[in-house]
Formats: structure tokens, sequence, C-alpha cells
């Protein structure tokens, strides 16, 4: 099985992530070409093994158990990008960094970019998971996405990928390979004081950002409220279970103190949404993909 692929066994999961916890998977590669990661996704299906895929692991809770299956990292390839003359449009590969394209995109005079600052990531995650803030998602501003599945390489357009809050309707077992952008895609609405307000903003929100090993917000907002102020309002600011706290600073953001297991903020996670759904009468939606948990 995989033979001639680099792919290693029983690798250690929580330095690929942000919050720096999961265990092994089984399986795991980072492919270095098209070709390559075109055999892994053969031999995977050959031998009916999971697949997972993992850019920079900023909104993965990975289990203490790990994953059973293949896990493939895209910091090897797929990390190029190529900017028209106008400056309008982009193509950009899934590893390539979320941050480092939102700066190029901001020095073009992108303005839907200025939703993008300060979202960690690469594109690949960003895509599926519609990445952004307040003011303007990724989505907004792609074209085309260029994906790869066991068996071939195709395209979905904008209107195929159904971007909506934090997420997309990709098919399952699927690889964003590369992306399409525009600036013109989808015209950002905003007023003259748009980007000084929008600069102000971001200045605000950077300050309230945790330092510690976090993936940004755990819950989606629902419609009408912030899953933070709802998580304040049950007095769960700074409530830990174990090494896994929710930060004093901004409360839908949960923080490993160092020594926090995966169970740990799995259960910190559990807890705060039915105390939310107790109290509120809100069921919170996780934006946090979980990895290896059964009870999910
Ligand atoms: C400090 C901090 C602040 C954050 N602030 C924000 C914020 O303001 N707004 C926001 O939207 N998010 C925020 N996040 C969350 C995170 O940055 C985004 O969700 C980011 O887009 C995830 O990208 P990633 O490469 O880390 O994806 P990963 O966490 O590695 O993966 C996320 C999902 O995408 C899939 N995926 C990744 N790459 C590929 C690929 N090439 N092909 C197929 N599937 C793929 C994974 O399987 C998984 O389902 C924050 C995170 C941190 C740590």
């Amino acid at each position: 099985m995989f033979s001639g692929l680099s792919v290693k066994r029983n690798v250690l999961l929580a330095p690929y992530t942000t919050f720096k916890l999961g265990g092994v998977a089984d399986f795991f590669a980072i492919p270095k070409t098209w070709t390559e990661l075109n055999c892994l996704f053969k031999e995977a299906n050959k031998y009916k093994i999971p697949i997972y895929f993992i850019g920079n692991g900023s909104n993965l809770l990975i289990s203490d158990q790990g994953v059973r299956g293949l896990v493939i990292n895209f910091s090897g390839c797929f990390d190029s990008i190529s900017i028209s003359a106008s400056g309008e449009e982009i193509i950009v590969g899934a590893a390539y960094s979320f941050s480092k394209l939102t700066k190029i995109c901001l020095k073009l005079g992108w303005k839907i970019a200025l939703g993008w600052v300060g979202v960690p990531g690469s594109v690949g995650g960003a895509i599926k998971m519609n990445a952004g803030t307040v003011f303007g998602n990724l989505g907004h501003s792609v074209k085309m996405v260029n994906l790869m599945n066991f068996n071939k390489t195709f395209f979905m357009s904008h209107e195929q990928i159904r971007f909506s809050y934090r997420d997309t309707e990709f098919p399952p077992n699927i690889a964003l390979c590369s992306v399409y952008l525009s600036n013109k895609y989808i015209e950002p609405q905003y007023g003259k004081e748009f980007a000084k307000t929008a600069i102000e903003l971001i200045r605000k929100r950077n300050r309230k950002q945790p330092t510690q090993r976090s993936i940004g917000s755990i819950f989606k907002n629902p419609k009408k409220y912030f899953a933070g102020h709802l998580i304040e309002l049950c007095a769960l600011k700074g409530y830990r279970i174990g090494g896994a706290k929710i930060s004093e600073t901004h409360a839908n953001i949960f923080v490993n103190d160092g020594a926090a297991t995966s169970r740990d903020m799995f259960e910190l996670c559990q807890f705060a949404r039915n105390i939310v759904y107790d109290q509120c009468k809100i069921r919170l939606e996780f934006e946090v993909k979980f990895w290896g948990f059964s009870e999910r």
C-alpha cells in the first residue's frame, strides 16, 4: 500500500494545528506534485482508506486518538500565485498563506481584502470555510475553484460552490488545489467611510484576540446575536475544563493553556453549548471542525 509514495505512518497531528492538540494519523503525506496527490487519491480509494485534508490546522480540533485514515497536508505544493497585469485577477494555490494573499490584495487596492485582515490559515482552508469577517468573506471574490478527486480534476464556479456564512458546499473527498479570484466578482457595497471604519474595527478586534493557542471562534454567530455575548451572558468567561479555557478577552475563543487535552477542549465546547441552550434557548452551531470524535 502507498508503495513509491512518501507516506509516513503514525504521525502526530498536534503540531499541524494552531490548538497544538490531536493524536496520530494512521497515514500522513505532504505531496509535492499533482501526480503524487493523484496517486495518493487512487491508493486510498483502492484500499477504502478515508482521506482528510489539512491546511494550516487553524480551524480544527482533532481527538486525542487521532484519525484512522490518510491525512494529506498541502504545504508541499500548490503554493504559487499569479497576478494579472491589471491587478484585478489572481490565480493562487490552496497552500498559499491567506494572510500573505490578503496583504497582496490590499496593496493592489482590493477593498474586499479588508474583510480578510487578521484571518490566519491557508487559501484552501479559507475557501472551504468561506473565511472572513463582517467586512467580507473570501468567497465574495472567488470566480472558480480547481479541484481533484480520486479520478479527475475539475472546476466549480462560484454559484456551484454556494458560499454561505463560514461554509461551502463542496462534494465530499475533494481536494481544493487552486482558486481564481477577481476583485470585481462581487462588488462590495460599502460607503465612503468604509475603509476608515474597517481599519478601526480591525484594530479593536486584534486587541481582543488572545495570544494563547486557539482556533479563533468556536461557534458561528446565530442570527441577531454574537455567540461570544451569549457565552459571556452565561458567566462563562474564564471557565475551564483541565487545560482548556474560555478566553477572558473574547468568550467565543477557547484557548489551550499548554496543558489541555483534546478531550478537555471537546468537553468545554459541549458544556458551553449546553449552558447557552439551557439559559438562552439558542442552539449554537459549531464553526470549528471536529476530527476523530465519535460523539458528533
Ligand atoms: C487566532 C485565529 C483567529 C481566527 N480568526 C478568524 C476570523 O476572523 N474569521 C474566520 O473566518 N476564521 C478565523 N479563524 C479560523 C481559521 O483561520 C479559518 O477558518 C481558516 O480559513 C482555516 O484555514 P486552514 O488552512 O487553517 O484550514 P484547516 O483548519 O487546516 O482546515 C479547515 C477545513 O478546510 C479543509 N481544508 C483545508 N485545506 C483544504 C484543501 N486544500 N482541500 C480540501 N479541504 C481543505 C479541512 O479539511 C477542514 O475541513 C481564526 C483562527 C485563529 C487561530
